[in-house]
């Protein structure tokens, strides 16, 4: 496998050097505030000497951040990381139970979040009271929490760092599992660093380069497709004042002549529909790239007839391979849209037929894929590594060929995932929840089409004898339990599930109804 030899080893050491090179550029522009390279290194001195001072914090301790994007989530990530600390960026849009859940599992000492989230941290206090707590400062709490501010009005006392190995974890991203149970990815130093060269090989882009941050900075793409490129390269990451509007995100592309986006399909569908889409002047947009989920043929002939001059990059890639495994690279022949692109430099593949043995170029099978930006465990969960991992390859659950020019098509999913713009929804958990709803006997989800978010979640209902649950009753209970973007939008009630002899549930025959209908 090719490895990136000149390369920083850790993410400090990538930092401290673009510091150094570009001290005076912006490092994050955020609401009224531009953050330098030179004041960002400060403020990461200062977290880093209060955690450790006050918040006895040490080197593999798991801080767990329950923040949008905003300039505290990189501060804070950038501190850890200084550290040796093992962050836990966890998906905002979780319910309070599954929150809970994935601070517990990451065994956090320290939680950092923001006001939204005080109930989550009330709970968790109460069973840590000796734990400390950092909160955004706009919360006027008269709890014993430390904010940001008062964080940032300390000189560091900090006088060295422990000592960090480039595959030293630097973060455990839960992403949900088969079983329903969400599974920590462990990402380290050396896999982000690789993911970042492989993206600024690959897209040339023309430095400096301005980005502006719509998908969340707890999922890869935004973590180091956007942020962590920014870091290593010198970038800029504009950040939204917000949660993610069409207005402001193309006004803000326009005011900070944003060079690079990296979206989602449905922030690019969102945007094209937008009514004054054509009154901006996006002119600065030099790279246009998308990945999370499948973006159909139509969309990208739309993007490139609305923004001739920008480039469109696919990538392909997941959580465990630290965001891209294959990226459409420049220039490419436009026969080949309908690949996600070709492997990244120091990427690997193979299709794997049911068989288990290898296939040739052009036929369908199972993608595997090997590299030095995979991460290598999933946190404190062996028997899930030994299901997802074979010989140094991560199985992606995909279905995918290459054909004989080395694009990469991925061609269906064996993992029973909704990818509802992105967000990955494991049809497992969200059973498994409706299970437990007193009037439900039988429960199936599917992912139906949806214009925006590609694709939706719908639930089949056959209730217990004698019941007749409401559809808005059974969302209720499911927003209680899981995150939003989980909750059924559509439910059907019906008589039975169809089923295979052996009594498995048949999909493909919901699929199929759900296609009459
Ligand atoms: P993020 O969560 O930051 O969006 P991600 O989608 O790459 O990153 P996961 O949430 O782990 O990471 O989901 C990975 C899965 O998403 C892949 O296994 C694949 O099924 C799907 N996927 C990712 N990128 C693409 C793409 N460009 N085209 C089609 N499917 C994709």
């Amino acid at each position: 496998v090719y490895v990136f030899e000149d390369r920083p080893s850790t993410i400090m050491e990538a930092f401290e050097k673009t510091v150094q090179n570009y001290p005076e550029r912006e490092a994050i522009v955020w609401n009224n505030q531009r953050i330098t390279y030179l004041e960002l290194q400060k403020q990461v001195h200062q977290l880093a000497s209060w955690m450790t001072e006050y918040g006895s914090i040490k080197k593999n301790d798991r801080v767990a951040l329950l923040l949008g994007n905003r300039p505290e989530f990189i501060q804070m990530f950038l501190a850890c990381a200084y550290l040796g600390v093992i962050v836990v960026p966890l998906n905002v849009r979780s319910s309070k139970k599954e929150l809970l859940n994935m601070i517990e599992k990451a065994g956090a000492s320290m939680l950092c979040a923001e006001g939204d989230y005080a109930e989550v941290v009330e709970v968790w206090q109460a069973s840590h009271p000796t734990n400390s707590v950092i909160m955004t400062n706009e919360v006027p709490l008269n709890k014993p929490y430390t904010l940001f501010d008062h964080i940032f009005e300390a000189e560091s006392s900090i006088s060295a760092y422990p000592h960090i190995r480039e595959e030293d974890p630097l973060y455990i991203m839960f992403t949900s599992g088969t079983t329903g149970e969400p599974k920590g990815a462990v990402g380290s130093h050396v896999n982000v660093i690789h993911s970042v060269l492989n993206y600024s090989q690959v897209f040339q882009a023309a430095e400096p380069i301005r980005t502006l941050i719509a998908v969340p900075l707890f999922h890869v793409t935004g973590l180091v497709g956007q942020m962590f490129y920014m870091i290593i390269s010198g970038g800029t990451n504009v950040l939204l004042k917000r949660r993610y509007q069409t207005g402001p995100y193309l006004d803000l592309i326009e005011r900070e002549k944003i060079t690079f986006l990296f979206n989602v399909p449905t922030i690019y569908i969102m945007m094209m529909s937008h009514e004054e889409f054509t009154s901006f002047d996006l002119s600065s947009i030099e790279i246009m790239a998308f990945g999370g989920a499948p973006m159909s043929p139509e969309t990208i002939t739309a993007l490139m007839k609305a923004l001739p001059k920008s480039r469109l990059h696919n990538a392909y890639g997941a959580t465990e391979t630290t965001s891209p495994a294959a990226i459409m690279p420049r220039d490419y022949p436009l026969d080949k849209t309908a690949s996600v692109g070709k492997a990244v430099p120091t990427g690997e593949f193979k299709v794997i037929a049911e068989t288990g043995e290898e296939l040739p170029a052009g036929e369908i099978g199972e993608l595997y894929i090997k590299g030095p930006m995979i991460v290598h465990e999933y946190w404190q969960n062996q028997e899930a590594v030994q299901r997802s991992f074979d010989q140094g390859y991560w199985k992606s659950g995909d279905m995918a060929k290459i054909d004989g020019d080395g694009f990469l098509y991925i061609m269906d999913r064996k993992k029973d995932i909704i990818n509802r713009g992105g967000e990955k929804v494991f049809s497992a958990e969200v059973e498994n929840i409706l299970y437990g709803h007193p009037d439900v006997m039988e429960a199936a989800i599917i992912g139906v089409p949806d214009d925006i978010f590609g694709e939706e979640v719908k639930a089949y209902i056959v209730p217990k004898e004698g019941k007749n649950p409401s559809p808005s009753a059974i969302q209720t209970y499911m927003k209680e339990h899981v995150a939003d973007y989980k909750v059924p939008k559509k439910i059907e009630i019906i008589d039975f599930l169809p089923r295979n002899p052996g009594g498995k549930i048949l999909k493909t025959k919901l699929l199929q109804l759900e296609k009459q209908t």
